[in-house]
């Protein structure tokens, strides 16, 4: 079994970015050799997430949004957890809802989606270096 480990980092300008990662994944297998296995995709970090879904832009406000709706981030004094002198209690809510990690299967070497499948990193509270882990197995 062969396996491949890589890190993609991101530092987005706003607090708030949506960002279709699947052609960085898909790098990520060409540069396995893996044909058929699985690869993981997950977020390092406890406020942001990774996800899978269609690449449409009226989707991703919508998801925003929602999220905003949810857990708003103002007013920050809202969150208990905001009493240790952070401001981002609404962005550890807003991971939890969009999940940490996705797995693809691998077949034929390509990544074996459905129908408008994409990946996404979702970050909840940016403008720092964050990162997101690669693992694929299999031969
Ligand atoms: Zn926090």
């Amino acid at each position: 079994m062969k396996s491949f480990r890589r890190e993609l980092w991101f530092d987005t300008k706003s607090r708030r970015e949506y960002i279709n990662i699947t052609s960085q994944v898909n790098q990520c297998l060409i540069d396995s050799g893996i044909r058929d296995g699985l690869c993981l995709v997950n977020a390092m970090h406890i406020t942001a997430s990774v996800y899978i879904n269609d690449a449409e832009s009226g989707l991703i406000q919508d998801y925003d949004d929602w999220l905003e709706k949810l857990a708003p981030h103002e007013p920050v004094s809202f969150y208990r957890h905001n009493r240790t002198g952070e401001d981002n209690g609404d962005a550890h809510l807003k991971r939890q809802v969009m999940g940490r990690e996705v797995v693809v299967a691998i077949s034929n070497g390509k990544l074996d989606f459905g129908p408008w499948e994409q990946i996404y990193y979702a970050e909840f509270d940016g403008r720092r270096r964050k990162r997101v882990l690669v693992k694929i197995i299999g031969e």
